[in-house]
């Protein structure tokens, strides 16, 4: 497969996604939700869409936003910390941004964060003046070192960037933390928080101008109905008219609720589209407001 130019016209669209890792199996999942369907080459590295004109191109995270700078895919998923330090990256060579954040997806959340050994007394970000900041984050480090107004030597490094205070190759860390378990087995702890990340949906700055733009419309439009249904139920109960305004205000994460007359009755029967998690405590409160017959049920599928 060679890459077309940027600038050709093309009536597929193309999504460079994670072939491991943390972030591959939650982006495939996602694009499946989407109604996406692929057929996978035998080098697994380019999967065919079956239902819709979009393929997946499957590689290491850190290629992404470069496969997008160079037009080889239309879009990515990829951690903001990655776009982030290309971005910076680019910017301190002074080239044009080409690659931006569309969605954040609600996946692969974590922090970039300096940490420090357990022993320092933090005082702030002036403590870092003349000291050595291991990170594979350089262009963010330097970055916000700059706005901080301090000097400190960056020292890079591609991996087990938690370890290098203890073999004396620098005094602190900028990395990337979840639990914050390895920073613990480290004797090291987080001080301050540089981005806070989950996976993204990069895309272009500039609108296509061809079939790609109709394509991406409509992956956005599903993608939006995904998300916002992550974690959203049907809620349906009867009610006195009267209960009916505290009730709405035990569901401020509802839509505009539909209420109709139960027929013959001065009940009203409501439903409406909670987006917040509906657990058994949520209907114990709403229950005791005045709902009987409470209902939750899932949903499949919405479209705006
Ligand atoms: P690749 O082989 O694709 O280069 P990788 O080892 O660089 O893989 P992973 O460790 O799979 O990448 O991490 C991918 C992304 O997952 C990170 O860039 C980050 O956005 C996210 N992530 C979430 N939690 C963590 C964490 N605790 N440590 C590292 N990355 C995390
Ligand atoms: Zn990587």
């Amino acid at each position: 497969m060679s890459p077309p130019a940027a600038s050709a016209v093309r009536d597929r669209l193309r999504i460079a996604i994670q072939k491991s890792g943390r972030l591959g199996e939650p982006s495939r999942a996602l694009l499946t939700a989407c109604g996406l369907d692929f057929r996978e080459s035998r080098d697994r590295l380019f999967c065919y869409g079956e239902t819709l004109p979009i393929d997946l191109l499957l590689v290491r995270d850190d290629d992404i936003p470069g496969l997008l700078a160079d037009g080889v895919c239309d879009l990515g998923i990829v951690g903001r910390n990655v776009l982030a330090e290309q971005s910076a990256e680019r910017e301190a060579s002074g080239l044009a941004e080409v690659a931006r954040e569309l969605r954040a997806l609600g996946f692969g959340g974590c922090r970039l964060d300096i940490a420090v050994p357990d022993e320092w007394e933090w005082t702030g970000p002036e403590q870092f003046a003349g000291r050595r900041i291991a990170t594979s984050y350089p262009h963010l480090v330097r970055a916000w070192l700059s706005e901080q107004g301090v000097q400190a030597d960056v020292v890079v490094l591609s991996g087990s960037v938690e370890i290098a205070p203890r073999l004396g190759q620098a005094d602190a860390i900028c990395d990337l933390v979840s639990s914050g378990a390895t920073l613990a087995a480290n004797q090291l702890k987080a001080v301050q928080t540089l981005l806070r990340s989950e996976a993204v949906l990069a895309g272009p700055t500039r609108a296509f101008a061809d079939a790609r733009a109709d394509l991406m419309a409509l992956l956005l439009r599903r993608m939006d109905g995904v998300m916002r249904l992550r974690d959203s139920r049907l809620l349906m109960f009867q009610a006195q008219p009267d209960a009916v305004s505290r009730l709405l205000q035990l569901l401020p994460d509802a839509e505009a609720p539909t209420v109709m007359r139960v027929d013959g009755q001065d009940t009203l029967a409501l439903q409406a589209l909670c987006h917040g998690a509906m657990t058994w405590q949520r209907l114990e409160e709403l229950r005791g407001a005045g709902a009987r017959g409470l209902m939750v049920l899932p949903v499949e599928r919405t479209l705006a």
